[in-house]
């Protein structure tokens, strides 16, 4: 494992984050699989990658809890040196329209999607400083680019990524460090649990929710050398229903 790249993909045992860890296994870098609850979910994950002849391993913390993210992260990155690559992928949804939108369900998203761009990205790029390369993709949302009715809270944190993605590029460009996000559409995840997907797909200029892997080939194309010269940028991937 030493000699392959690593990448940290948090939220990696479902959905998007799943489609990733297993793609960028592919891909030839050692993974760190990150999970919050489903542990048996993320080594399934890992089970898959190693069946499929790469190389990763379980990291486990909760993204929102800057000690617990240190405690986990800071010891892992001293003793296996700087990441190659960060997918922040973790996040949550807790809609309600303002005007009922409990104070909880205001932090809890702002936190588990926003503060956790700063737990998790400052011992990072950290490392990528020193090592002068890394590429970084967040995963952020359509909501953040255009706000969503009933999704205030989750759209004013998803655009703070895509605030942080733009200004961190600029701060770590010189070293070699990239920056960008990823914001999709309507992706089959259980994140669109309890939604009809087939009325949602009617609105989708393509006529279809997208998949996990698709979101993933796009992340591991802002990961790849051919993407070395984009940096700061907002790759969407939302089968249209935003130009
Ligand atoms: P998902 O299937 O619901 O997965 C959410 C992931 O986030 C899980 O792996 C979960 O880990 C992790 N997570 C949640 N809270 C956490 C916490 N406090 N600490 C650590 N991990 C936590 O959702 P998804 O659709 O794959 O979403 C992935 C990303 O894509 C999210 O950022 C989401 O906002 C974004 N996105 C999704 C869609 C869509 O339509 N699906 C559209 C736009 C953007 P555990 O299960 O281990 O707890």
């Amino acid at each position: 494992m030493e000699t392959k790249p690593k990448a940290l993909v948090t939220g990696a045992a479902r959905g998007i984050g799943a489609a990733c860890a297993q793609r960028l296994a592919r891909d030839g870098y050692h993974v760190l699989v990150h999970y919050h609850q489903s542990k048996a979910a993320a080594q399934q994950v890992l089970e898959s990658v190693t069946a499929s002849g790469g190389s990763g391993e379980l990291m486990r913390f909760d993204v929102s809890d800057e000690a617990e993210v240190e405690q986990v992260l800071n010891p892992w990155l001293e003793t296996h040196g700087p990441l190659s690559a960060l997918v922040l992928n973790a996040g949550i949804r807790a809609d309600a329209l303002l005007a009922m939108m409990l104070s909880e369900e205001w932090h809890k998203v702002i936190s588990v999607n926003l503060d956790s761009f700063f737990y998790i990205t400052k011992p990072v790029v950290k490392g990528m400083l020193l090592a002068r390369a890394g590429k970084i993709v967040a995963i952020t949302s359509v909501s953040g680019v255009t706000g969503m009715p009933g999704q205030v809270n989750y759209s004013a944190s998803k655009a703070g990524v895509i605030g942080a993605v733009k200004a961190l590029a600029q701060e770590v460009a010189k070293r070699k460090v990239t920056v960008n996000a990823v914001a999709p559409g309507f992706i089959e995840t259980d994140m669109l649990s309890g939604l009809d997907q087939n009325q949602l797909a009617q609105i989708v200029p393509l006529g279809r929710i997208g998949t996990p892997a698709e979101v993933a080939s796009a992340v591991a194309f802002l990961l790849s050398p051919a993407a070395a010269y984009i940096t700061g940028q907002v790759l969407e991937i939302n089968g249209g229903i935003h130009l």
